[in-house]
């Protein structure tokens, strides 16, 4: 999707207007009408954009991001701490808070996803889903040694084994640690909805999870694209059930091999696809000639089937769609910071997750909103 050019700002400039968009600025008083004791902390307003200028930055630890605001001046005017900029310990009590009032944020999110869909109304029309990779903090190997013990004690003992396939010129194998499961807008690149867990989870466990919170987040996707390890017919009927349409390509299952999926076909030749009716939950072929009688007929919709079929060239577009999800993972870890993980624990990662992803989605609504400049 094209974005409108729209004036270059610092962003140091960019992090003051987050901070002040209502979106955010409703976290910032929420977090403060829990502060029951008069203990004396940081504003949360500098804690929370010391949250977001750490992905801002791409800065993998507090330590650094601390280090940093404390020699930006224009970052210490933008958080409104001028000469005192919060330690690293109030960075690490303030993402305790957030893990205990997790409500809180998650309700900030639902805001921003909302006010950008607000400003993009074709955002979560189609949607792109899959998993990404996130090792672990330590502990890379299984095995001790060469045909030793395996690891019995790991220094986070949250995460799991898991699987990966190969990308590019990194071997696919197992990796100690979490996954990043993400439904992300195929026209926006923007993710709609994610959940942390770890490795050892299957990823097609979460496709309605995370399509009930795209539904709760107000989005109506038409369709969902998924790779070949989303291919079974529970993930089929998970979508179905939530009226969205499934791009999944085929394994070469038992079925598959012995020709029951695709067309039908005649004496005449291949039968050619003649419109889906959802309500009826059939696609429509009709013989190549029309001489077979009846010359069309019904097929029920299911995973062989699928109402939007693989050979119609909406299902190859859609399906190029699914490459939104793989460029959304590679931003968020290369460019804020996603990765590598610096925190250990489920619900910290999940925390990491969270906050990564407000701070890119935030950042897309300020550049949404933002008057365009003049062609
Ligand atoms: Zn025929």
């Amino acid at each position: 999707m094209d974005s409108p050019k729209v004036p270059l700002r610092s962003a140091a400039t960019e992090l003051a207007g987050l901070l002040d968009s209502p979106e955010i600025g409703r976290l910032v008083d929420e977090l403060e009408a829990t502060r029951w004791t008069g203990r004396p902390g940081y504003p949360l307003r500098a804690m929370v954009g010391m949250a977001l200028a750490k992905s801002m930055y791409a800065v993998p630890t507090w330590t650094r991001t601390v280090a940093l605001v404390r020699e930006h001046a224009a970052l210490q005017a933008a958080l409104g701490c001028e000469g005192e900029p919060p330690s690293v310990y109030a960075c690490y009590r303030f993402a305790a808070k957030l893990r205990a009032y997790k409500p809180l944020l998650d309700a900030c999110l639902a805001r921003v996803t909302a006010s950008l869909h607000a400003e993009l109304p074709e955002m979560g029309t189609d949607l792109a889903i899959d998993a990404s990779d996130m090792p672990a903090y330590a502990n890379g190997q299984r095995y001790l040694s060469k045909n030793g013990p395996e690891r019995q004690r790991y220094s986070d003992p949250d995460a799991t084994w898991g699987h990966r396939s190969a990308v590019s010129t990194r071997k696919g194998g197992g990796f100690y640690g979490y996954r990043l499961h993400a439904a992300v807008c195929a026209r926006t690149d923007l993710p709609v909805a994610w959940r942390v867990e770890t490795a050892a989870s299957h990823e097609s466990n979460y496709v309605a999870p995370l399509l009930d919170t795209v539904a709760a987040r107000g989005f109506d996707p038409a369709t969902c694209a998924l790779d070949m390890g989303y291919d079974n017919n529970r993930v089929y009927g998970e979508c179905e059930d939530r009226h969205v349409r499934p791009i999944i390509p085929l394994r070469e299952t038992p079925a598959v091999k012995a020709g029951k999926a695709g067309p039908p076909s005649c004496e005449h030749g291949t039968w050619r696809f003649a419109g889906s009716d959802s309500k009826r939950g059939a696609s429509k072929w009709r013989c190549p000639t029309g001489e077979c009688s009846p010359a069309s007929r019904w097929v029920a919709a299911d995973r062989l089937h699928p109402l939007v079929p693989r050979e119609t060239p909406r299902w190859r577009k859609l399906y190029r769609g699914r490459a939104a999800v793989e460029r959304e993972f590679g931003r968020l870890k290369h460019e804020w910071a996603l990765a590598p993980l610096r925190v250990r624990g489920l619900d910290r990662v999940a925390l990491h997750a969270d906050l990564t992803i407000l701070a890119k989605l935030a950042c897309a609504l300020s550049r949404a909103r933002a008057v365009p400049l003049a062609a």
